[in-house]
C-alpha cells in the first residue's frame, strides 16, 4: 500500500518539530512547510536526512500546491512577544493562511487539522473553560491579531466544512511546554527556565496570581494524532490541555526548586489583556479521543530542564 504523506504547516516550530518526528516513526512520508519565523532549523535538523521527510521553506499566506493525504495546520507563531512583532502578518497568517491551506484540502479531499487555541476564550468569564463557551475577546487590544486571527480561522475551517464538505478536525490548544521551545520564544515557561539556570531575575508579570494549565509537548502530540485519526464526522472543536491550574509564582518556585536556582523573582508590569485565569475542561476531548494528559508538571519541568541545560 502507498505510504502515506502528511503535511505539516508550521513543522519547524516546537509543536510541529515534535509532530513530524512522531509522524516519520508512525512510517509516514512528511512534508514540512515553514518561512522559520519562530522556527528554527536546528528543531528539525536531525530529520533532514531522513528519507521520508522533505522541508519546503514556504509562508502560508501564499497559496501552495503539493499533493498529500492529511494537513496539520500549525503555522503561526503562538509566543505573545511574537505573534505581536508583525501583528498584521500575524492575523494573515491566522486566516489567509487557513484559506489557502483549506483550498488545498477542498481541492485534495482531505482532512485537515487546526492548531486553535484557548486564546479564543479571550479573558475568560467562565472557569473552567468549555467548547461551548463563546469567550471574552478584546478585537482591538495587542493580542487580537492572534486571537481574533484563530476565531476566524475557526469560522473559516466550520463554513469551509458546512459549504464545501471539508473534513475539518479543529482542536483549541492550551499552555503546551517541552524540549524545542526557543530560549528567547518569550513564553512563561521557557523564560523562567532560561533565568533560573543563568541564575537571573525570574520576571513575574503583575502579582503572579494569573492561573494557567500546562501541557507536555508528547500529551499534546498524542492528542493531535487522535483527532487526526477521528472519522468525517468528527470536527472538534475539542480542547487539549493538561487541566492542572497553576498561578505564575507557583510555576516560578517549582522552577526554582527544581534547577536549585538562586534567581530572585522580581515583578514586572502585568501586560495589556493578559487573561487572569485558563484552565481546560477537556471531558469532549478525554471521551471521543479517550485521551488524557500522562505527564505531570514536575516531570514535564525536569525533561524541560534537562534539555534547556544541554541548549545553554
Ligand atoms: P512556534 O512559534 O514554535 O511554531 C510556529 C511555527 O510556524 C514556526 O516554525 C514558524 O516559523 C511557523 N510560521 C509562522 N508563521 C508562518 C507562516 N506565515 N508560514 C509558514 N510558517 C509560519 O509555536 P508552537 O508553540 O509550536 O505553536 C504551533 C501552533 O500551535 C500554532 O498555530 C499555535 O497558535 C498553536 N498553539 C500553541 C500553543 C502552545 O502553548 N504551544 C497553545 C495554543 C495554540
Ligand atoms: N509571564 C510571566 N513572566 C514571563 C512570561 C510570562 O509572568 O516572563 C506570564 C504572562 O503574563 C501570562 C503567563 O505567564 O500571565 C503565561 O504567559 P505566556 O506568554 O507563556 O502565554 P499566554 O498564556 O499568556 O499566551
Amino acid at each position: 500500500m502507498k505510504k502515506k504523506t502528511i503535511l505539516v504547516t508550521g513543522g519547524g516550530g516546537f509543536i510541529g518539530s515534535h509532530l513530524c518526528e512522531r509522524l516519520l516513526k508512525e512510517n509516514y512520508d512528511v512534508i514540512c512547510v515553514d518561512n522559520f519565523y519562530t522556527g528554527s532549523k536546528n528543531n528539525i535538523r536531525h530529520l533532514l536526512s531522513h528519507p521520508d521527510f522533505e522541508l519546503i521553506r514556504h509562508d502560508i499566506t501564499l497559496p501552495l500546491v503539493a499533493e498529500v493525504d492529511a494537513i496539520f495546520n500549525l503555522a503561526c507563531p503562538a509566543s505573545p512577544v511574537h505573534y505581536q512583532n508583525d501583528p498584521i502578518h500575524t492575523t494573515k497568517t491566522c486566516v489567509v493562511g487557513a484559506i489557502n491551506m483549506l483550498g488545498l484540502a477542498l481541492r485534495l479531499r482531505i482532512p485537515i487539522l487546526q492548531s486553535s487555541t484557548s486564546e479564543v476564550y479571550g479573558d475568560p468569564t467562565i472557569h473552567p473553560q468549555r467548547e461551548e463557551y463563546w469567550g471574552n475577546v478584546n478585537c482591538i487590544g495587542p493580542r487580537s491579531c492572534y486571537d481574533e486571527g484563530k476565531r476566524c480561522a475557526e469560522t473559516l475551517f466550520f463554513d469551509y466544512h458546512r459549504q464545501c464538505g471539508v473534513d475539518i478536525k479543529v482542536v483549541r490548544i492550551f499552555n503546551t511546554y517541552g524540549p524545542r521551545m526557543l530560549p528567547n520564544d518569550g513564553r512563561v515557561v521557557s523564560n523562567f527556565i532560561v533565568q533560573a539556570l543563568r541564575g537571573e531575575d525570574i520576571t513575574i508579570y503583575g502579582d503572579g496570581q494569573q492561573t494557567r494549565s500546562f501541557c507536555y509537548i508528547d500529551d499534546m502530540i498524542e492528542a493531535l494524532l487522535r483527532m487526526m485519526r477521528q472519522g468525517p464526522e468528527v470536527h472538534g472543536p475539542f480542547n487539549l490541555g493538561n487541566p492542572a491550574e497553576f498561578t505564575m509564582l507557583e510555576l516560578a518556585d517549582l522552577i526554582i526548586r527544581l534547577t536549585g536556582s538562586k534567581s530572585r523573582k522580581v515583578f514586572k508590569p502585568l501586560p495589556a489583556d493578559d487573561p487572569v485565569k485558563r484552565r481546560p475542561d477537556i471531558s469532549r476531548a478525554q471521551q471521543t479521543l479517550h485521551w488524557q494528559p500522562q505527564i505531570g508538571l514536575e516531570e514535564g519541568l525536569k525533561k524541560t530542564i534537562a534539555y534547556f541545560d544541554g541548549v545553554l
